[in-house]
């Protein structure tokens, strides 16, 4: 937690990525440094293609920067890691498995198998309330139940570090609510590292340790915003002075930034 002594977890050193489109190169990511520590919860907001799903995509190992590295542990990213789970705006589920045997795939990956396997993989739908549904089919549920859903599954996969891209943004305002909560509780107390882009601003500051806020395309880090509100955060954090204050002020320098993306 914040104030101890803590090893780098993830180091990103001069990251650009430039894509080659129809109509000619797009820069996505101009030059990002930035180091996180263990058990941090890094929060990154800002516009629309600025680049914020390039750079996790990066650290997760599936796109490669044009130049420059990503360290994690100290040793150079070049592919996917069980170290390092994904939750992605869509959910990515195996549409010919049951919701159970979704989860339980994270598990064997990790060569947990049996009744620990299914035992384990229920735990795991039940904090995201989808016990109920462990024998039904992807296609029998709704958007946000299969997010939930993607969620268990990243949660049973038990990474070091969490990266997770809008993952609760297509869900109602109470799930939202209950897994952001449940977020930070996994957070807490398995002493995760996470990297979470969101849009919503009281999300961002609600979850963080620290809020990146990135700039118009290219996509640049503008400015890091500590969020100095201690934990347990709650719905009534959202009323406290310092929270108005914070969202103010990251929320000024979004829509700034958003204001750039429309000229
Ligand atoms: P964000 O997640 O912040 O909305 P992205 O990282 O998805 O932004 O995209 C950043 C920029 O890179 C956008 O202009 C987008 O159109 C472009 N881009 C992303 N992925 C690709 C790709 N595979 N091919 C070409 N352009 C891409
Ligand atoms: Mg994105």
């Amino acid at each position: 937690m914040a104030g101890e002594a803590r090893n780098i977890t993830l180091q990103i050193k001069n990251v650009r990525k430039t894509f080659t489109g129809r109509t000619g190169e797009v820069i996505a990511l101009n030059g990002v440094d930035l180091d996180i520590y263990e058990n941090e919860f890094i929060c990154v907001v800002g516009p629309s293609g600025c680049g914020k799903s390039t750079l996790l995509n990066i650290i997760a190992g599936l796109t490669e920067p044009t130049s420059g590295e990503v360290y994690c542990h100290g040793k150079l990213i070049t592919g996917t890691g069980t170290e390092r789970g994904v939750v992605f705006q869509q959910y990515a589920l195996f549409p010919w498995l049951t919701v159970k045997k979704n989860v339980r795939f994270a598990l064997e990956m990790k060569g947990i198998k049996g009744q620990e396997a299914d035992e384990l993989a229920m735990k795991y739908l039940e904090k995201v309330d989808l016990a109920k549904f462990a024998d039904h089919y992807p296609k029998e549920l709704s958007g946000g139940m299969k997010q939930r859903v993607a969620i268990a599954r990243a949660y049973a996969a038990d990474p070091e570090v969490l990266l997770m891209d809008e993952p609760f943004g297509a869900l109602d305002a109470q799930t939202r609510t209950q897994l952001q909560s449940e977020l930070l509780e996994t957070w807490e107390k398995d002493q995760k590292t996470c990297f979470f882009i969101t849009h919503d601003v009281d999300e961002a500051i609600i979850l963080a340790t620290k809020v990146i806020i990135m700039s118009a395309r290219p996509g640049r880090i503008k400015e890091i915003v500590d969020i100095d509100i201690p934990y347990p955060r709650n719905q009534e954090t959202k009323m406290t002075p310092r929270f108005l204050e914070l969202k103010n002020k990251i929320w000024g320098e979004v829509y700034k930034e958003y204001l750039e993306v429309r000229k």
